[in-house]
Formats: structure tokens, sequence, C-alpha cells
């Protein structure tokens, strides 16, 4: 599934690409996705030129001339490619949009389980939009900090580890980042939520966006080979120091893998977490 540093790195390496460029057709290739795509999909899209690309949470939002944003979120298995100017374009299984644009470019988004969305909203809406009007910070914005992390955990009598999971809470963590968040500040991720205070909050608060910003360094730097492998943005290898290690020898700590059998394995909301028990108390 596509994580917040994947999004980000999407959006990245599709904004020098289609950055003022307009579109000139979209083959659009069924009716829906997780939701319809919207009416007079084409119609709406053709002759728009493309202002803008920010990302939210784990969507990315296309700014288009004339007051709208075109809305990309890649669900469980969406992918985005780009085909350069000049190169054939051969449709695959599950390639559902196809966009053209005036430079020449081809954009591809294909979807093999389908709980991606693609949508139009008015520039002016977007923020009070229901997809939206609920996130909270960006763990990577100015507004994401200890006292506001704080805030929003201390009437929260779930774990940790699933209040970090809590869009409103904080947006994108994701169920890796968040274990690997939590080893990296030493808090256990079955620690009640309201407890975690003070020194530990501007600890987590620094591994979120380490964790965060070391994947998306990650992903940046695939996107100068996109063109020699498939066209494909937004996937690429992860080396995690806790996730999917279950058993082995914590990296970074002194527990001792004979007494502890390393790295633990639960199940939280049924969600797997792995922790080492010693050094997140
Ligand atoms: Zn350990």
């Amino acid at each position: 599934m596509p994580e917040l540093p994947e999004v980000e790195t999407v959006m990245r390496g599709l904004e020098p690409v289609i950055m003022g460029a307009e579109i000139t057709a979209l083959d659009q290739r069924r009716k829906n996705l997780r939701i319809p795509f919207p009416d007079k999909f084409e119609k709406r899209l053709k002759g728009r030129k493309i202002l803008s690309l920010r990302r939210r949470a784990k969507y990315i939002l296309i700014g288009l001339d004339k007051g709208e944003i075109l809305v990309i979120h890649l669900g469980m298995s969406g992918r985005v490619s780009i085909i350069p100017k000049g190169e054939d374009v051969e449709l695959e299984k599950h390639d559902h949009l196809v966009l053209s644009f005036d430079n020449g470019v081809t954009i591809i988004y294909n979807d093999p389980r389908r709980f991606g969305m693609v949508f139009l909203v008015a520039e002016s809406e977007w923020e009070s939009h229901k997809n939206f009007a609920h996130l909270g910070p960006e763990p990577l914005g100015n507004d994401f900090s200890a006292p506001i992390l704080q805030a929003r955990l201390k009437d929260k009598n779930t774990s940790i580890k699933q209040a970090l999971l809590d869009q409103r809470v904080v947006v994108g963590v994701g169920n890796i980042y968040a274990c690997e968040a939590l080893f990296m500040a030493g808090i256990n991720p079955l620690k009640k939520a309201r407890l975690v205070k003070g020194a530990k909050i501007e600890l987590l608060v620094k591994a979120i966006r380490d964790v965060l910003t070391r994947a998306i360094k990650a992903g940046g730097s695939t996107l100068k080979d996109y063109r020699h492998a498939d066209g494909q943005l937004g996937y690429f290898q992860h080396n995690f120091t806790v996730y999917n290690q279950e058993g082995a020898k914590c990296p970074t700590c002194d527990c001792d893998i004979n007494k502890t059998n390393g790295i633990k394995r639960i199940i939280q909301s049924g969600r797997s977490t792995f922790y080492c028990p010693k050094k997140q108390k």
C-alpha cells in the first residue's frame, strides 16, 4: 500500500513533467474506482492547464486553471506511470485512466484492486470537502509539534500506536512508520496514548519526522531513474528497523536476543505491530 513517502514521491515525480502543461485528452476505461469518476470527466479536463501540485495526507492535489483541483488517491494498489514524449503508449490490464498532455507526455493511472479515487473539487471548497475536513496536521508541516501532538493525545484511551493511525491526530503516518517511529522514540506501542507526555512526546515528533523524511529521501533518489525502469512512480525498496523484522536482533538496542527472542510482533486493531519490549517502555 502506498504510504505518505510514496505519495510524496509520485507528486514530486509528476511535478516537473506536467506542471504548466495542458490536458489534451482523457481515455477513461471504466466508470469508477472506489467512487465513480466525475460526470463528463473528459469534457471537464480537456484544455485545462496544470497550475500546481501539492500533497495533503495521502492525496495528490493537482491544481487546474478555472479554479478546480484534480484529486488522486492511490488507495491500496494505485500506480502512476509516465510515458515520455515520443514513446509508444502500450496499455496493460488495470490501466483505468490515460491522460495526454500538450507536451507529448502521457500519464497512466493503474489500480488492480481499485480502492483508489480520482475526483474533482473546487479550489475554494477542498478544505471543507468530506475527504479533507477532518484531517489533522501534516507530520512534516509546521503545525505538527510536541504541544500539538500532546493536546491531541490527552483524551485518547487507545494505545499510542492506534492513536498515530488516527487521521484526526496526525495524517499519513501509517502502520509501518508508526512502528518505526515508536521504536526510535523508545515508546511501547501498547502504552495508552494519553500517558505519553513531555520528553517522550518531543522524541516521538522528532522520530515521526525523521522516519518519513528518510523514506521520502530514499524515494527521491529513485525518481531520476524512472525512465530506465518501467516508468512507474512511487514504489521503492525500504529498509525498516523493526517493521517485518520479527525475531531479528534490534540494531540499536542492547537487549540480549537470547533472552528476548528479538523483535516482537503483536496484533493491534488487526494490524501487525513490531517492537522491542526492552527498549520500548
Ligand atoms: Zn531491543
